[in-house]
């Protein structure tokens, strides 16, 4: 399925709600050639050829590093989905987050080789589908999950960080300000943060270590029109990418990677109390939902 995007040229690709008939896309250009040939009187033909491939049921895999701390049992995670939609490369869904990652932790092994607290980064298979690679890491995990200290979790775009809220976590507030403080002004301008803000229900992976309770947090970019030109769409290409937003995102996870680590203090995870929703029930905790393990197949 294809549909507008709000943006010029742009569509988005989602699941088709036919097996039987093939959407093919025009570009732009070419669609204003034949409508105006058509307009004109002209009855233009077009030919499509459109090759496809059955390649049957294939495994997705969760892609986990690993820098052991001298405490090997208390865990600082950095978080990215290595999977991507159909209708573009994954550039910056979640390309970007991934390059990320890599990069923070290139810095990290570089720099700080020997950390307090063991550094995983978790690139997760088959987010696209229901969050189903961190959902299983979760399930899989017990002994990390309880001793996380906080995850890093970055997937909307190629923008600079700009917001991170703290989840619903009461105390939150204490230990990411006690770590931006420690970041240099130039990879934190701009940064807004909300204390306590609300857990995360959704959206990306971070969301699966929020709904048991563990500290996952959400470094959230600044849009570059990511909602209308790259997000699921036929636009989600490399040279979309924004390589200093990207590089500055690098620096403030490492620095952020660094201060959880050393901190003597292990994170609270106490829940702040959540408002009651518009009908006056009081507000909930996101639930776990468990992992499709086989991508929603039968
Ligand atoms: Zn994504």
């Amino acid at each position: 399925m294809s549909n507008w995007s709000r943006g010029f040229g742009v569509n988005k690709i989602f699941s088709a709600y036919t097996k039987k008939i093939p959407t093919v896309d025009v570009a732009l250009e070419d669609y204003g050639l034949l409508y105006r040939l058509t307009e004109s009187g002209s009855n233009p033909k077009i030919s499509v050829r459109a090759d496809s491939k059955e390649k049957g049921v294939v495994p997705t895999y969760n892609t986990v590093a690993e820098i052991k701390g001298t405490n090997p049992n208390e865990y600082v995670m950095l978080s990215a989905h290595f999977d991507s939609w159909d209708g573009g490369t994954g550039a910056t869904d979640n390309g970007t987050g991934t390059l990320v990652m890599m990069e923070a932790m290139r810095i990290l092994k570089k720099v700080y080789p020997n950390p307090k607290r063991t550094i995983l980064v978790g690139h997760w298979g088959s987010e696209e589908q229901g969050l189903n690679g961190s959902r299983a890491f979760v399930e899989d995990h017990p002994e990390i999950v309880a001793n996380l200290q906080a995850l890093f979790n970055q997937d909307n775009g190629t923008g600079r960080v700009a917001n991170i809220s703290g989840q619903g976590y009461l105390h939150a507030y204490d230990f990411i300000t006690r770590w931006l403080a420690a970041v240099p002004e130039d990879f934190k301008k701009g940064i807004e943060t909300k204390f306590p803000g609300t857990p995360g229900g959704g959206g990306s992976d971070f969301a699966s270590f929020v709904a048991v309770g563990a500290p996952g947090f959400s470094l959230s970019s600044l849009s570059w029109s990511y909602g209308n030109y790259t997000w699921h769409t036929n636009r989600d290409t490399y040279d979309k990418i924004v390589f200093d937003d990207v590089r500055s995102n690098a620096i403030l996870a490492a620095i952020l990677v660094y201060m959880a680590c050393e901190d003597p203090q292990k994170t609270s995870r106490e829940k702040s109390v959540l408002p009651a929703t518009r009908t006056g029930e009081p507000g909930k905790w996101p639930e776990q939902r468990k992992a499709t393990r086989k991508g929603g197949m039968d």
